[in-house]
C-alpha cells in the first residue's frame, strides 16, 4: 500500500479561547491532529475537555484562534464564510449527537437533500441515498419520515445523510451517545463499515472506550494538547 501525500484533514497548533466575563477558557492549546484518508480516529476525552470545540473547528463551523485547519491540503482559515461554507458542503459530513434530520422529510429526501444542494440531479441523489440507506439496513424505511423511525434508525438516516454525499472527512460527535447500549453497537458498526467500504478519513468522539477500541487509532485531548492513547 502506498501512503498519499496529503492528510484528508490536518488540524496544526489549534488554539481556542472562551472568554467569560473576568476568566478566559483556554480549551486548545495548540492542538495537532492529521487524519489520513480511510483512517478511523477515536477521539475519546471527558466531557468538557473540547471534543466538540475540535470538531467544529474541524469541521470550519468554528473558526479557531489561532492556527490552520488543512482539508484535503488547502488551508481554509483565509477562506470567507462563503467559501467555507462551500468547502464544507463538499468534502465535510458531519454527524451529530442528536440527529438533525428535517421531520417534514422522508429518510430518502433527508439523504439526498445535501447531494441536492450540491448540484446533483435527483434521480442520482435518490439512488445514492438508497444505495446508503439500503447499506446501513434501512432498505425498507425510504419513505418514513424521522419520526416514524427508531432513536438507532435515525441516528443510522443522519449517518447515511453525512456520508451519501462523498465528502473527504467524516466528523461525529458522539453519534451513539443517546442510544441504548446494543443499538449503539450496531450503528457504531454501521458507521465503521461505511467509512471502511469509502475510504473516508474519520474522527469519532465517543466515550465508549469498546467502540474506540474498534477504529484505527485513538487520541485524548489533555491540556488542550492532541495526545496519542495508544
Ligand atoms: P466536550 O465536547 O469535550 O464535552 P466542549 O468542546 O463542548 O467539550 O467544551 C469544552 C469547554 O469549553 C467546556 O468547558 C465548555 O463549557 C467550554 N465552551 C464550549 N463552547 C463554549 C462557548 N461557546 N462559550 C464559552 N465556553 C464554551
Ligand atoms: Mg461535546
Amino acid at each position: 500500500m502506498t501512503m498519499p501525500q496529503t492528510p484528508a484533514l490536518f488540524l496544526s497548533k489549534i488554539e481556542r479561547r472562551y472568554v467569560q466575563g473576568e476568566t478566559t477558557l483556554h480549551i486548545l492549546r495548540g492542538a495537532d491532529l492529521a487524519v489520513w484518508p480511510g483512517e478511523i480516529v477515536a477521539l475519546v476525552a471527558p466531557s468538557g475537555s473540547g471534543k466538540s470545540t475540535l470538531l467544529h473547528i474541524a469541521g470550519l463551523l468554528e473558526r479557531p484562534d489561532g492556527g490552520e485547519v488543512y482539508v484535503g491540503g488547502e488551508p481554509t482559515t483565509g477562506l470567507d464564510d462563503a467559501g467555507r461554507t462551500r468547502l464544507r458542503r463538499l468534502d465535510i459530513g458531519f454527524v451529530y449527537q442528536f440527529h438533525h434530520l428535517l421531520p417534514e422529510f422522508s429518510a430518502l429526501e433527508n439523504v439526498a437533500l445535501p447531494q441536492l444542494i450540491r448540484g446533483l440531479p435527483r434521480r442520482e441523489a435518490e439512488s445514492r441515498a438508497a444505495e446508503v440507506l439500503g447499506f446501513l439496513g434501512l432498505g425498507e424505511r425510504l419513505r418514513h419520515r424521522p419520526a416514524e423511525l427508531s432513536g438507532g434508525e435515525q441516528q443510522r438516516v443522519a449517518i447515511a445523510r453525512a456520508v451519501a454525499n462523498a465528502p473527504r472527512v467524516l466528523l461525529a460527535d458522539e453519534p451513539t451517545g443517546n442510544l441504548d447500549p446494543r443499538t449503539s453497537d450496531y450503528v457504531f458498526s454501521m458507521l465503521v463499515a461505511l467509512v471502511r467500504a469509502s475510504r473516508l478519513a474519520a474522527v469519532i468522539a465517543t466515550h465508549n472506550l469498546d467502540l474506540a477500541a474498534r477504529m484505527d487509532r485513538r487520541v485524548t485531548i489533555r491540556d488542550g494538547l492532541v495526545v496519542s492513547l495508544d
